[in-house]
């Protein structure tokens, strides 16, 4: 952080704190703040979580996760009375305030300090301290560099440790994506050090499936997975229809999307999928291919290079037409040698 002086000395009081993170929060969205949330209440701070909407059950065992206010009716006022009192406000795992939905607005209008603490392409800087780098895998790396540089690190405990092994984990796909540094190795290291349990961790998010998600993954891989060899491309499109078969839930559908980019040749996975009030893109992409650019200059999105989310108004199958009608317009980009992958 550049002004990490400024930082710590508004920090060095008790203050009334509240973390936020983007719509649809993931491990690393989720862990990252109830890991900072946690070493927050050790240094004597009054903090609360909030999420613009509901998350996956296989986050539900997040040691603080009964205290996280999700952004629906019953809570909107007490949101609101926290967004008031707050001294400082912590956006942890996005990098424009449009991932937050209505919650962007209160905290661009609101006078409290601002931090973001982020690995996202483009930041939009509306924060008063930054914690940001794109060459970091995850949020929840960031938050225990913050946390080190403050000279906090007697300050994570074991569960700590646990919610930000999460999101390192996750984010870089289990330690196995371009973005696994050096870095996230050591900052693994540590955590394990100071309590983490990699195997509890993995096993409570990836090994918690309902019959009904395999049973959907099934359905996926066999029906619904299109592979084009011209582009190098595979995609998966899925209607409430198909996801209410199976009894999905929040999360079902997560990491489908990385099975299209596991078949030999190919270079770009995207997955579109129905939601209730729009259509949401999963991408993913190897080595040059930019599907944050793709996402962004199509599809109001962004993410990373090779892993991006966007979203659409249009219906399922015209969002479908237009990613199709898009691929002739990067087919040499798709399909040009590339030594990066
Ligand atoms: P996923 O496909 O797993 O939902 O998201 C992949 C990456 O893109 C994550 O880093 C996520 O935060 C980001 N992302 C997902 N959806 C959106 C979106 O609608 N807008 C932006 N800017 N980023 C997104
Ligand atoms: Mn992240």
């Amino acid at each position: 952080m550049k002004n990490l002086s400024a930082f710590k000395q508004f920090m060095s009081q008790p203050r009334r704190v509240v973390i936020v993170t983007h719509h649809k929060p993931d491990a690393d969205a989720l862990g990252s703040s109830l890991g900072l949330c946690g070493y927050l209440q050790n240094c004597g701070h009054t903090v609360q979580v909030i999420s613009p909407s509901d998350y996956p059950v296989f986050l539900h065992w997040m040691p603080g996760n009964d205290r996280v206010l999700i952004d629906e009716e019953k809570n909107k006022q007490t949101i609101a009375r926290y967004f008031e009192n707050a001294e400082i406000i912590f956006c942890l795992d996005f990098s424009s305030l449009n991932r937050i939905n209505n919650l962007g607005d209160t905290v661009r209008k609101s006078t409290a300090k601002k931090v973001l603490i982020d690995h996202h392409l483009e930041p939009e800087h509306f924060a008063d301290f930054e914690q940001w780098d794109s060459r970091a895998a995850s949020t929840a790396g960031l938050v225990y560099e913050l946390i080190i540089e403050l000279g906090g690190r007697n300050k994570i405990d074991a569960t700590i440790a646990d919610c930000l092994y999460a999101g390192l984990m996750t984010d870089t796909g289990g330690f196995r994506h371009n973005n696994t540094r050096r870095e996230e190795f050591m900052i693994a290291s540590d955590l394990v050090s100071l309590g983490a349990n990699p195997t509890k961790v993995s096993k409570l998010i990836y090994d918690t499936n309902t019959l009904d998600r395999l049973r959907l993954m099934g359905f996926v891989l066999s029906e619904k997975l299109t592979v084009l060899p011209e582009f190098n491309t595979a995609y998966i499109t899925l209607s409430q229809q198909e996801l209410k078969r199976f009894g999905s839930q929040t999360g079902d559908t997560e990491g489908f999307v990385n099975y299209g980019l596991s078949i030999k040749g190919i270079r770009l996975s995207v997955m579109i999928y129905e939601r209730s009030d729009e259509i949401k893109l999963s991408f993913r992409s190897l080595g040059n291919f930019s599907v944050n650019e793709l996402a962004r200059k199509h599809f109001e999105g962004g993410g990373h290079k090779n892993a991006a989310g966007g979203s659409s108004k249009l219906t399922l199958e015209a969002t479908t037409q237009k990613f199709l009608d898009l691929l002739p317009e990067y087919k040499q980009q798709l399909t040009a040698a590339d030594d990066s992958e």
